[in-house]
């Protein structure tokens, strides 16, 4: 048995066990079913929770060494891999709310999030209100009776506000409302919310567990029980995983320790940089000191993270013509990818939701998430787009 208490570097290693074979890289089990051997094999099957052989949209060999590896990083008993980051999320809401119940979410969440807090629980009788993550106490005030659970997100897109996890799940626990963190920003290398007190962990997997911009998946850990009795919902919504899917993100996390490292690096260099250019009138980044959410980033996180934002002199023209102007930093959504990755905030998100959902989101918005390109390259290529 793997110590649980090595650091992630050798979890991420070795943490989904050495597996029944003597392959030392993982097999992909692609297989839709599993034969028994006997009627007594087949019954005991079919009616195990969480078989990893029985039939794949209940559980896969190649899925279950992710979910030990990822529940490792979290320090988390257990995990369930699920098709994206929205189905790993709607799966895990959907299977802890009914009709009559509230829900305290943040203003500032991931867009699918947000559109599954405000178009889809409202069908089903699920109300909920929304808070400002940097605001502990407006967390408290939004509590009703029927409160059941709280919807949690740090460092948040796009201006990277940091919600106090302790504290906010501190205060749901003596409620008796269960939490849910989305940690994709952060990844388990920069932050464990179960070790905050937070009893859900959610990601999406095609950002920095993947790390290769080459798949969707998204996944939730937490205590067995809880995950089991999410499971037993999942099987039914259908957003399972597969084995290559899974194979590919064990690939990518292999080496997620070092990736981040050298992103959280990256991305604290290009934030000073940028912090100091003329034409840029305000930097977003939780490890730069002038940042709100920095004290709180420092007290709860190991790392800073790889995305950062910045707000360009000449608004949405000024920002539009920068990334236009870029060589080595890709214009795309997403993050988390070994290639840099940029987007002007203001196009992406044309609903005009967003005002609303946070003031510093401003015209010329930009948001960078950085990849493993060499630091100075990345700084040059700024720096002539920046002109
Ligand atoms: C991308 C993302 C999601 C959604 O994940 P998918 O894998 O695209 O479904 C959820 N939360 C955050 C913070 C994200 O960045």
């Amino acid at each position: 048995m793997l110590d649980p208490d090595c650091d992630p570097e050798t979890l991420a290693i070795h943490g989904d066990g050495r597996g029944e074979t003597t392959d030392v890289g993982p097999p992909i089990h692609l297989s839709s079913t599993y034969r028994a051997d006997s009627a007594e094999a087949f019954e005991q099957i079919a009616s195990a929770t969480r078989p990893e052989r029985f039939y794949s949209r209940y559980g896969n060999p190649t899925v279950a060494r992710v979910e030990r590896l990822v529940a490792g990083l979290e320090g988390c008993e257990a995990a369930l891999l699920c098709a994206s980051g929205m189905g790993a999320i709607s799966t895990t809401v959907l299977s802890l709310v009914s009709a009559g119940d509230h829900v305290v979410a943040q203003r500032s969440h991931y867009m699918g999030t947000s559109r599954l807090l405000a178009e889809l629980l409202p069908r089903f009788g699920v109300a909920h209100t929304l808070v400002d993550q940097e605001d502990t106490a407006a967390f408290a005030a939004a509590i009703r009776p029927e409160t059941r659970l709280m919807v949690l997100e740090t460092p948040s897109n796009p201006v990277l506000a940091v919600t106090d996890l302790a504290a906010v799940a501190a205060l749901a626990r003596s409620r008796g409302i269960v939490t849910v963190a989305d940690n994709t920003f952060a990844s388990p290398i920069n932050q464990r919310p179960r070790a905050l007190g937070v009893d859900l962990v959610v990601h999406s997997a095609t950002k920095y567990l993947g790390g290769h911009s080459d798949l969707v998946a998204g996944i939730v850990c937490g205590d067995r029980a809880r995950i089991d009795a999410i499971w037993s919902q999942a099987i039914v919504l259908g957003a399972c995983s597969n084995g290559f899917e899974a194979f590919l993100l064990l690939r990518g996390l292999r080496t997620l320790p070092l990736r981040v490292q050298r992103q959280n690096e990256t991305a604290l260099s290009l934030a000073r940089y940028l912090s100091t250019h003329p034409r840029v009138t305000r930097v977003h980044y939780p490890g730069l000191e002038s940042h709100p959410g920095h004290d709180l980033a420092t007290r709860q996180m190991r790392g800073f993270g790889g995305v950062l934002s910045f707000e360009h002199r000449d608004g949405a023209a000024g920002a539009r013509s920068f990334v236009e102007r870029l060589r080595l930093a890709t214009n795309a959504v997403s993050l988390g990818g070994v290639e840099t990755l940029v987007a002007h905030v203001g196009s992406m998100w044309e609903d005009g939701l967003d005002q609303e959902r946070h003031a510093a989101m401003t015209p010329g918005l930009v948001r960078l998430a950085v990849g493993l390109e060499h630091p100075d390259d990345l700084r040059r290529d700024l720096a002539s787009a920046l002109g």
